[in-house]
């Protein structure tokens, strides 16, 4: 068996160039530019085909919560394929991994969750979100229920259904979305929606435009709303704590049935288990993927309430839906071997009492830089709004032209941040440690620091 060969980043530029189409990527600037090779990982670091070693404050795409070289994750993986690399779970099967992770996501997702269906990613689990839904209130005999409303600048992934149910624009424009029967509302975004009011009254009041779209649409024919806890993609915005409260009682006030993305939220990155944990909620389903296997292996799973699974159990009839990686057994050995590190090390509680802490004390000093309009925090989660005048919460003018400029300079200076427009993101892994904080922190100051000197030079300040 060959190895995978050995060559230099310009020969893998080229072949990059000649044959690969990569996602929310512009191919042409990419092949003029040549895209980064990332050859190797360890810890928190990356370590590129040129030798760079790069801080990951973005754990990857927000999935390598145990970090990375992992031997336990190696290791799970190796064994499950010897033993059974692949089975289906259609026509009456299982396999042992994937019973083992039914059960054990019942036992630390909040109580009202005792049931599952995996898919491959977290795209996938929120389509089968749509479908069960939707069969749902057909089984409880109200076919009429089948509109789901959700939030403009949410992400709930790329599929149809999932990028439906998400509220970029960007994305609707190409392809003819959204799907019939998604619906959207505003974000609660107080930074850039919030005008003159304070946040606790703007939470609110974001909260109410769920009422009023439930009143407009008909509360008879509404099946669900889905929100992310803290919207990862669109920018982690952190909502008002009078947010989620409020939704709840009006989620609960029409009998609506609520899915809670925690695609990223899930797993500790609040520093719960959970982020409907973090906000009191009480969610009907959960949308789970990236840290349920560190992303060492693809996954998603649709963590269903029993008061739905009920419904769905006893009424009977085939769900006519389903993925051939729908409980895969390699992935299911993964997540196992992830989730009882997570549990022996401690790891969440360590992010709460710890981590979170510390991390919000260090990135609240980024406030008092000249670009940073706002620096807010969440668990393992970090913004920062950069703005050309504090304290006007107006932003650049050509928006995410001065984010793409910063986070290059970050990654030039050894730190992965994401540009969202303007808006700078971080979500390190959960293993981080203070000292590695400390590094994330410096790097960004010093790159903060580069950018306001360019941006004098260039006549943006
Ligand atoms: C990444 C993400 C998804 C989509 O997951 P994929 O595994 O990329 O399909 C869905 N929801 C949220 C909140 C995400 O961050």
């Amino acid at each position: 068996m060959s190895p995978i060969p050995e060559r230099s980043t310009a020969e893998w530029q080229a072949l990059d160039a000649a044959h690969y189409l990569h996602p929310f990527t512009d191919s042409r600037a990419l092949a003029a530019r040549g895209t980064r090779v990332v050859t190797r990982a360890e810890g928190v670091y990356l370590y590129d085909s040129e030798g760079h070693r790069i801080l990951d404050g973005m754990s990857g795409l927000w999935c390598v919560a145990l970090g990375y070289g992992r031997p336990e994750l190696a290791e799970a993986a190796y064994r499950q394929m010897q033993q059974l690399p692949y089975y289906n779970s259609f026509f009456q099967c299982a396999n042992p991994p994937a019973i083992e992770l039914a059960a054990k996501l019942a036992e630390l997702t909040p109580p009202q969750f005792n049931h599952v269906f995996f898919s491959g990613s977290g795209s996938e689990a929120n389509d089968t979100f749509v479908r069960l839904a939707r069969r749902y209130w057909m089984l409880r005999g109200e076919p009429e229920r089948q509109v789901i409303i959700s939030r403009w600048n949410g992400y709930h992934g790329s599929t149809m259904a999932g990028a439906s149910l998400g509220g970029m624009k960007a994305m609707h424009a190409q392809g003819g979305l959204p799907i019939p029967g998604i619906v959207h509302i505003n974000q609660p975004y107080w930074f850039e929606r919030g005008g003159n009011l304070d946040p606790a009254e703007f939470g609110l009041q974001a909260a109410r435009e769920l009422e009023a779209k439930i009143i407009e649409i008909g509360p008879e024919r509404v099946a669900a709303f889905i929100g992310e806890p803290v919207q990862g993609a669109g920018g982690v915005i952190i909502p008002p704590e009078t947010y989620w409260p409020e939704v709840q009682r009006i989620l609960d006030r029409y009998g609506i049935l609520f899915g809670s993305d925690e695609v990223i939220c899930g797993f500790g990155r609040t520093g719960r288990w959970f982020g409907c944990e973090h906000f009191g909620t009480r969610p009907d389903f959960l949308t789970l993927a990236k840290a349920i296997t560190s992303g060492y292996q693809p996954l998603g799973a649709l963590m269903v309430s029993d008061r739905v699974a009920e419904v769905f159990i006893e009424k009977g009839g085939e769900f006519a839906h389903g993925y051939t990686y729908s409980g895969h057994p390699v992935a299911a050995a993964v997540a196992l071997a992830n989730l009882e590190i997570m549990q022996k090390e401690g790891v969440v509680d360590r992010v709460r009492n710890d981590l979170a802490p510390y991390f919000s004390t260090r990135w609240g000093e980024l406030a008092a830089h000249p670009l940073v309009g706002e620096a807010r925090s969440l668990g393992l989660l970090g913004a920062l709004e950069l703005v050309p005048r504090k304290p006007s919460r107006e932003f650049f003018p050509e928006r995410g032209s001065v984010g793409t400029r910063a986070r290059d300079i970050s990654i030039r200076n050894g730190l992965v941040m994401r540009a969202v427009w303007d808006t700078l993101i971080v979500a390190p892994p959960l293993v981080i440690t203070r000292n590695e904080i400390d590094e994330l922190l410096t790097k960004a100051v010093t790159s903060l620091d580069q950018l306001h000197a360019d941006l004098r030079r260039d006549g943006w300040l």
